[in-house]
């Protein structure tokens, strides 16, 4: 078998509400992808997505795995990942983008490869601990009484925890995480800084101050993704527990933030580790380390959600909900049948493959020029 044809298509997709937090400076009003379609010389298929939520950053995506990887890639045998895995790595050189195209390309390959031998993804993986993966819900920042209502909605719905961003102003945050326990009372929080605070005593004043009005489940990334001695000293405070998310996305960063004993929990995202099986590993890693660690998300489409899916019933240890949720932030997704996300929980398809189809109808509709 030889792969012969690689399709890639840059999408914008539309948000069901603009996304407002203390990192973005304009509200993000929709997201860009790409999806990748690769298809075998005897009819196989398999599908990837390109996760990117910020602006514009999307389209240079595509051009790359369109002008860079595709022709690199077109004639190798899709069975062979580690070959097509080394391709990519060689060709993209440890670019910063590298791990979302190396993600995207390696899903394709696996639903190819799960397509072919008759196999949900998630038996290619190892095979499955679990039946599906736990969520937890993530509120947009917006007025207190807002948010209070989202989080009440949120867990009327079934998902087990909840997320919220902080790193504004202490009183706007104060006032927010307030509302939001005063809402869902003994529901623990999950405050994600993402970054915003600029030293250890500014982190410190706000985490104490924070902790005094809820639940808190963890602080996420308080400060800078390189201040790993920072965050060491964070975690010696003990507020709360520390999570690292910006400064952790690859297994290397894993065995940094290990090593520098600057995290209590990692949150792993498929895309930002290089794929599934990239995140794997990084689980493989934190589980030796007594670490436990959570899928996180870039709110990816139905694709990326799917490869999570199956990731997060593959692992050995998946304590925590995980916050890949993403499909229900759009307003329409671009495969059917998607990834069913239920009650709080996120199932992976039985059927061979990733199980999810392109819904050529939405992939019209929300293709762009690149
Ligand atoms: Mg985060």
């Amino acid at each position: 078998m030889k792969i012969a044809t690689i399709d890639v298509y840059a999408v914008r997709a539309p948000r069901k509400e603009p996304v407002r937090a203390g990192n973005i400076g304009t509200p993000v009003l929709a997201s860009e992808f790409g999806v990748i379609r690769i298809e075998a010389d005897n009819g196989c298929v398999g599908l990837g997505e390109i996760s990117i939520t910020s602006p514009r950053i999307g389209f240079s995506l595509c051009h790359a795995a369109r002008t860079l990887l595709a022709p690199a890639l077109i004639g190798s045998d899709p069975l062979a990942l580690p070959v097509a895995l080394r391709t990519i790595d060689v060709k993209l050189a440890g670019e910063l983008s590298a791990p979302y195209l190396r993600a995207a390309f390696e899903m394709a390959l696996l639903d190819l490869a799960g397509r072919f031998y008759g196999l949900p993804v998630y038996q290619l993986l190892g095979g499955r601990a679990r039946e599906g993966v736990p969520l937890a819900w993530g509120i947009y920042q917006k007025s207190p009484e807002e948010m209070a209502a989202d989080a009440q909605a949120g867990i009327a719905a079934g998902f087990q925890a909840l997320k919220l961003k902080v790193g504004r102003r202490l009183a706007d945050d104060v006032a927010a995480v307030g509302a939001v326990a005063a809402a869902v009372g003994d529901v623990p929080l999950r405050l994600d800084a993402n970054m915003a605070w600029r030293t250890v005593p500014e982190a410190s004043r706000a985490m104490a101050t924070l902790a005094a009005e809820a639940r808190v489940a963890w602080f996420e990334q308080p400060l800078g993704r390189a201040n790993l001695a920072g965050m060491r000293l964070l975690r010696q405070q003990a507020v709360a527990p520390i999570m690292a998310d910006e400064s952790l996305q690859s297994l290397r960063d894993a065995y940094d933030v290990a090593v520098a004993e600057a995290a209590d929990i990692f949150n792993v995202y498929v895309c930002e580790a290089g794929g599934m099986t990239a995140a794997a590993q990084i689980f493989a890693l934190a589980h030796t380390l007594d670490i436990p660690c959570i899928i996180g998300s870039q709110a990816e489409l139905g694709i990326g959600t799917a490869a999570a899916a199956h990731l997060g019933v593959a692992v050995a240890d998946l304590p925590y909900p995980c916050e890949t949720f993403g499909p229900l932030r759009y307003a329409r997704d671009l495969v059917a049948p998607g990834p069913r996300i239920e009650a709080g929980m996120l199932y992976p398809s039985d059927r061979p493959g990733l199980g999810v189809e392109l819904d050529m109808d939405a992939l019209r509709e929300m293709e762009v020029a690149d």
